[in-house]
């Protein structure tokens, strides 16, 4: 935890916050933090900023706060990710997170099994704690904004071309003769395929919206590592 994210339920009056459980424990356990130390805090959605320890024991840490620095700058990106197995969710969602990812769209594609739309990790708590802890990580206050798309074909044709307005949309895709951009200026739109990889089909329909395929060699990697090494080049 290399920030403590605060909650507008953990303000207890001017200045000064109050908090219990996993933060306070990780402070007196990892931190070994003692009264009159600070430690890097921000607010949810809000600034960054330091909190010096008034009180720290075995029920709570008490901090009295100042937050007057922006968080770090998000990468221009939106990302659609067809739906990953659970495992590999929380780890791509706390990951893009950390590197600054503000808008994921979770869709559907015709390799994603359909159990994973029921899984418990994508329930909106369990989503939102794997992006806390991404901000955590990155010492970032904003939090992404995420959508779940069940339908692809309706989802792409009715709402991509909005979502790609002014951006460059590029297709991940491990058969693409084009390789897949360095440092490119400017906002991107990123759509990165199941386990399987997109269907033809999915590929056409996305390229026929302005997509360009493109990849990264002919290395297949995990999502879990496609997505990161793919941000890692674009921007
Ligand atoms: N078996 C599939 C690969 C799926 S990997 C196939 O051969 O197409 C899951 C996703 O990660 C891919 O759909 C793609 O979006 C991304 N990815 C993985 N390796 C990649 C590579 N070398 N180049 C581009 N995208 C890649």
């Amino acid at each position: 935890m290399n920030l403590i994210v605060l909650f507008d339920g953990d303000f207890t009056g001017d200045g000064r916050v109050r908090l219990h459980g996993r933060r306070q424990r990780h402070v007196l356990t990892v931190h070994r933090a003692a009264v009159g130390e600070t430690l890097r805090v921000g607010r949810l959605n809000g600034q960054l900023g330091t909190g010096r320890i008034v009180a720290l024991n075995g029920d709570a840490l008490e901090m009295e706060v100042t937050l007057d620095q922006a968080p770090p700058p998000a990468l221009p990106v939106t990302l659609l990710l067809a739906l990953p197995r659970p495992k590999s969710l929380k780890r791509v969602l706390q990951a893009v997170t950390a590197m600054g990812v503000k808008r994921i769209v979770l869709m559907n594609a015709w390799r994603v099994e359909k159990s994973f739309w029921e899984s418990p990790v994508l329930a909106p708590e369990a989503v939102r704690e794997q992006l806390i802890l991404g901000l955590e990580q990155a010492r970032d206050t904003l939090l992404p904004e995420i959508m779940l798309r069940s339908r692809f074909k309706p989802f792409v044709e009715d709402e991509v071309p909005a979502l790609i307005r002014e951006t460059r949309p590029l297709l991940a895709h491990p058969p693409a003769v084009q390789p897949c951009p360095r440092d490119v200026r400017g906002a991107v739109t990123l759509a990165v395929g199941p386990e399987g990889g997109f269907i033809d089909y999915e590929a056409e329909l996305l390229q026929a919206q302005g997509f360009e395929a493109v990849s990264l060699g002919a290395r297949i990697l995990r999502v879990e590592q496609a997505v990161p090494t793919l941000l890692g080049r674009l921007f």
